[in-house]
């Protein structure tokens, strides 16, 4: 019988999945060394959250090695487990600001790191994929290096509102979603339209850029589908299950 509190399942349900999702990332090219983070909020103001630890390489993530952080609780900061600084700042403001974000990854996907180093990195709607963003890219051209404060998390919460990405100029992208499979399904599709619209400028060739209203209508197009995000993200767990099933351990 399980004795699990429902509180105490949702944890665990959320870190196994919040743990697939560096392993997806992995095997779709988006980690970076040992840095960048992924998390999901724990408690219902956003303050708990769970978060990967300090420089430990995506594929080595598991369920049970992710950190439950309180966003109030300096004291985590002085000890062992301490996680990254500027991460911890950021994710947990976001959180607690932000009800849309529940989940936040941040990474620099080969893409969208491209995609944020033009001096106009909007996301032109040129095919199906590049318009299911249309209207839901925040962008904030306001780099000012390393990110290590609050104050930085203030402003992506803020500039984020309740879209779902946040292209950031000269640095990478964070998504946001209700559950991490939503979040997954947000990077998934905008590093495949960054990348298409990459490619369709290379050619230098003139883009056949849609309207606004044909845009829009587009991307309305697709809301019946947000389905496919939780079906997409079960297929990977079933993957993940053959292939390297600690990652739930
Ligand atoms: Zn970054």
């Amino acid at each position: 019988m399980n004795v699990m509190s429902p509180v105490a399942q949702d944890e665990q349900t959320l870190r196994a999945d919040l743990a697939a999702a560096f392993r997806i990332a992995v095997e779709l090219g988006w980690h970076e060394s040992v840095g960048n983070h992924f998390s999901a909020a724990v408690s219902a103001d956003g303050t708990q959250f769970l978060m990967n630890s300090k420089w430990r390489h995506f594929s080595e993530v598991t369920a049970s090695n992710l950190l439950l952080l309180d966003a109030n609780d300096d004291t985590v900061m002085e000890g062992p487990d301490a996680p990254d600084a500027s991460a911890w700042c950021i994710h947990g403001t976001v959180h607690r600001l932000n009800p849309y974000a529940r989940v936040l990854f941040h990474c620099h996907s080969p893409n969208a790191v491209t995609l944020a180093t033009l001096a106009d990195p909007a996301l032109l709607p040129i095919d199906l994929n590049t318009a299911r963003f249309f209207g839901k890219v925040a962008l904030d051209l306001g780099f000012g290096g390393m990110a290590d404060d609050a104050e930085e998390g203030r402003r992506i919460a803020e500039t984020l509102g309740s879209k779902p990405v946040l292209i950031m100029g000269n640095h990478g992208v964070s998504v946001a979603g209700k559950t991490v499979a939503e979040a997954f399904e947000h990077l998934y599709y905008f590093e495949k339209a960054a990348g298409t619209l990459l490619k369709a400028y290379a050619t230098g060739k003139p883009l056949a850029v849609m309207s606004d209203n044909l845009a829009a209508k587009t991307a309305a197009e697709w809301e019946p589908y947000s389905g496919m995000g939780e079906a997409h993200f079960a297929y990977w767990k079933r993957r993940l299950d053959r292939t390297q099933p600690d990652y739930k351990t």
